[in-house]
């Protein structure tokens, strides 16, 4: 088999309800969509995460010619092979997105051919369903009405975990998290999330205000560049912490891993280097105890990407523990997420059930598509 073409769609849609959170406010979404094509007649999907005019130059015009012939189920030597070509310039950021999106269409193609789903390719999954958390409660000017109509939605959905922005500042972060945690009431698991926003003291001042409101982990409280900073906070809380969306490859977790500055890694695959390079730092990380939970807010071909690779991901500690066992499910305004397939992944009572069609198991709606690009 061989590749025959590779195709880069840049999808863009206009937000009805901009959301804002501790960095900037979205008031649109934009992503980079990797189609790769066989002489055998297998697609296959990929994405990346990031800003879409370097990814696509990067995926177009670098990446490809140096993939089309080959066969697309080398997918360790492949990987090799880009990364070996892209080191000298980037080890990090855009051009690594660049190889998950292609990474992550390969496996699709490798796993339609074998006839099977992506997970079962990859070892295989101890349950079919996999419970997932809500990622929501971001800043907008009627917050208030707003966290009370999520918290309701959730809960109705059947999460029993949910995922909040903080970053704001420390006094009106404590009556955030005071405000989601009343929405919801005392039983769902609440984590919160600064997105790097605090420096360590900063950090800790406000681990300690919302300690009492049990809150699941503290995600990048502060700056993805300062393990010192993680260590910082993690001595002075008993509030987990979870970090590693900003983070790429094996080699960029390692440090992270060993000195055990994260509790849970958060690895995106349509960035840190796709599924091939995800099952490697989810290796690294069992060897250290280390729980893994990829990050996840692209579209639905990053999103079922990322359940695949978790459903197969290796394990420890080995537990039947439920909250041990969750996956990012975005459920904030994002047309891609939910328009482009046509046979969306069966979402029932806050899990998700594995998509049992060969590759990634979704199918685009080319049309559907088509109107984003
Ligand atoms: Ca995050």
């Amino acid at each position: 088999m061989k590749i025959t073409a590779v195709r880069v769609h840049t999808l863009r849609a206009a937000l009805e309800r901009p959301f804002a959170f501790s960095q900037w406010r979205f008031t649109r979404r934009e992503t980079t969509l990797v189609e790769v094509s066989t002489d055998a007649g297998f697609e296959g999907w990929g994405e990346a995460y990031g800003p879409s005019a370097p990814i696509a130059a990067a995926v177009g015009e670098f990446f490809s010619p140096l993939v089309v012939g080959r066969d697309p189920r080398d997918t360790e030597a492949l990987w090799d092979f880009l990364y070996a070509r892209s080191i000298d310039y980037g080890q990090k950021g855009t051009l690594l997105a660049a190889i998950s999106a292609l990474d992550i269409a390969f496996w699709d193609i490798k796993a339609r051919a074998a006839g099977v789903p992506l997970y079962r390719l990859l070892g295989g999954a101890p349950t079919e369903k996999i419970p997932c958390y809500a990622t929501g409660f971001y800043y907008s000017e009627d917050y208030e009405r707003a966290f009370r109509q999520e918290a309701a939605r959730y809960l109705e959905l059947g999460f029993d975990a949910v995922k909040m922005k903080v970053g704001y500042g420390l006094e009106r972060d404590v009556g955030l998290v005071r405000l989601v945690r009343e929405a919801v009431g005392p039983r769902v698991r609440l984590m919160m999330d600064a997105n790097h926003a605090y420096d360590p003291v900063t950090a800790i001042a406000l681990g300690r205000r919302v300690e009492p409101l049990e809150i699941g982990w503290f995600e990048e409280p502060v700056s993805p560049l300062d393990v010192e900073g993680y260590l910082e906070v993690k001595r002075n809380l008993a509030i987990p912490l979870a970090g590693g969306e900003c983070e790429y490859t094996r080699f960029g977790f390692e440090p992270l891993l060993r000195r055990r500055a994260l509790d849970y890694a958060q690895p995106d695959l349509c960035s840190c280097g796709g599924i091939s390079e995800g099952m490697k730092i989810a290796v690294l990380a069992s060897v250290y105890n280390i729980h893994v939970t990829p990050h996840a807010w692209g579209s639905a071909v990053g999103q079922t990407a990322a359940l695949h690779f978790y459903a197969a991901r290796p394990r420890q500690p080995f537990t039947t523990t439920p909250e041990l066992r969750l996956i990012e499910c975005d459920q904030t305004e994002n047309p891609f997420r939910t328009r482009i397939v046509t046979n969306p992944i069966r979402f029932q009572n806050g899990c998700w059930h594995l998509p049992e069609g060969p590759g990634l198991g979704i199918q685009i709606d080319r049309q559907a598509l088509a109107g984003f690009e």
